[in-house]
């Protein structure tokens, strides 16, 4: 008989770290059937129509959403249009409570909103419940403390609300974009219609109850759902003032086109490949954990993900072997597993997706590697994907593959890493890995991205601006520049 292989895992740990099923038991509170929230209530759909929402987790559908038509939008832009000639003229005090209620609901109501998210997105709830939730609620807090500062954000200028903004968003974080969207939108004075992706519409819809409980007028807030038809009948509407779009940079380019021209107000946060850049003086274990919370966080469905892996050569062997190790031991299934590391990818469209841009990987010559795990039977899973011998020309070094799959090159000098993480027509984000204070500052500053983390990855806060160069987008969310990309600048009246 063949002696057992041993896996990596084992070799570490034995069968001691072996945890029993910890599944997250708090109920999500999910409708069988919702409604759009159009000035302040939950209306059906004019189109009649509804469609699935279904957990990746297990294949099973979960709620149905409305399918919101033209008419639908134009009910909602309506709403907000009304609701704008109040709103925008309440005291920034007044709009700063209504933010703070809306964020202590948040808070209050956290866990069961974690595990609709989990269970609606395929993420781990420890990923749900220690960062989307808390994230959210942070960014509502912050914006409410703005809404009555807007004076001091640009000294000797004023601050004026710009109207309906249209705002659409993607499936990776639903209820943390939808708190970026709709946070500083509020806290300047505007009114918002926006559209969640068709895959997770459940908590926004579940937010709307947060909403009316928090007795936001009605119309200040309204939410449409449906797929890309409906996102077009929110970015074209008359209407929109603005209109502020998360997604690809594919949808990123048709929006720019219909809106060239109509003085319509924009901003995009779009697609990304980023290279976390590795030197041989940096703390490699250290740099071990950025790497795989760079790329395997939210299963890789992240816009800012370190997916191209830069090592210097020297350490890139020893590196590699570090990495497997490491891989062997995250935990892949369940996502309502309190002990999950990576969850469930969002939809079969994107697990098809990830499977053909590994199989071009492989096609082209790169080396698959693959932590031997058993993967559940039902629902949409795939394994941490390591590729080396990856060269600059090979798909998986150069398109967002928006999964668990990490491409890693190696490099020789600074000066051929920056180059070579520059060399993407993306620019949203960088990591930076070495001893060297003099070298982090050097490759900060020479790094064509909009965020770069230094010995760390992945760090997010309200106050600090994200958002992109190139085709990664334009404009930023967070801190003042983003509460300027919602705002039209006065010159105050010196008298
Ligand atoms: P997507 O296909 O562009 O979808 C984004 C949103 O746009 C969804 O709500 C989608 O609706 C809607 N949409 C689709 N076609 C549209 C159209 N013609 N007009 C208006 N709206 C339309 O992107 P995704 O695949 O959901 O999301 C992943 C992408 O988002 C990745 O590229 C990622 O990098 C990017 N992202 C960027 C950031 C950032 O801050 N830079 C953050 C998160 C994600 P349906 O989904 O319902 O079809
Ligand atoms: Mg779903």
């Amino acid at each position: 008989m063949p002696a057992k292989k041993t896996t990596a895992r084992e070799l570490l740990f034995g069968d001691l770290w072996e945890f029993d099923p910890a599944p997250e038991s708090a109920p999500a509170h999910i409708e069988p059937r919702y409604g759009l929230y159009i000035g302040g209530k939950s209306v059906a759909p004019k189109s009649k129509k509804y469609f699935d929402s279904i957990s990746p987790r297990d294949g099973k559908k979960l709620s149905e959403i409305p399918l919101a038509n033209a008419a639908d939008v134009d009910a909602a832009y309506q709403a907000a249009a009304s609701a704008f000639k109040s709103w925008s003229k309440l005291p920034g005090a007044e709009r700063g409570k209504y933010l703070f209620r809306i964020a202590r609901l948040l808070q209050d109501r956290s866990r069961e909103f974690a595990v609709a998210e989990t269970l609606d997105g395929g993420k781990p709830i420890r990923e749900s419940r220690d960062f989307d939730l808390p994230m959210a609620a942070a960014h509502f807090f912050y914006h409410a403390g703005w809404a009555d500062k807007l004076a001091y954000v640009a000294p000797g200028r004023s601050l004026a609300p710009l109207g309906v903004v249209g705002q659409v968003i993607p499936w990776n974080f639903p209820l943390l974009m939808l708190a970026w969207k709709i946070a500083p939108a509020l806290a300047t004075g505007n009114t918002v219609v926006i559209k969640p992706a068709e895959t997770t519409s459940i908590t926004a819809l579940k937010f709307a109850s947060i909403l009316t409980d928090a007795g936001l007028p009605p119309g200040v807030v309204n939410i449409v759902t449906g797929a890309g038809e409906t996102g077009a009948a929110v970015v074209n509407h008359p209407l929109a003032a603005k209109v502020a779009f998360t997604g690809s940079t594919e949808v990123g380019k048709i929006i720019q086109r219909a809106l060239a021209g109509t003085g319509k107000k924009l901003t995009l946060e779009l697609g990304g490949k980023a290279a976390n850049i590795v030197f041989d003086d940096a703390p490699l274990d250290q740099a071990v954990e950025g790497i795989i919370n760079g790329i395997f966080f939210n299963q890789g469905h992240v816009c800012c993900a370190g997916s191209r892996l830069l090592v210097q050569e020297n350490i890139a062997a020893d590196f590699l072997a570090r990495l497997k190790r490491r891989i062997a031991t995250l935990r892949v299934g369940d996502p309502l597993d309190k002990n999950t590391d990576v969850g469930a990818i969002n939809s079969i469209e994107q697990l098809t997706k990830i499977r053909e841009l590994v199989q071009s990987g492989i096609d082209e010559g790169a080396e698959i590697h693959q932590p031997t795990c058993k993967l559940p039977k039902n629902g949409f899973y795939f394994a941490p994907t390591v590729f080396t011998n990856v060269s600059q020309s090979q798909r998986i070094a150069n398109e967002e593959i928006f999964g668990p799959v990490l491409s890693i090159l190696t490099f020789r000098t600074p000066e051929e890493a920056i180059e070579k993480a520059n060399n993407t027509p993306f620019g949203l984000s960088a990591g930076v890995w070495t001893d060297k204070g003099s070298k982090i500052l050097m490759m900060a500053s020479r790094l064509k991205a909009g965020v770069v983390w230094a010995n760390t990855y992945h760090k997010f806060d309200p106050s600090s601006p994200f958002g992109g160069y190139k085709e990664s987008g334009f404009g930023r969310e967070g801190g003042k520049h983003g509460l300027l990309d919602y705002a039209s600048l006065k010159t105050q009246d010196s008298r």
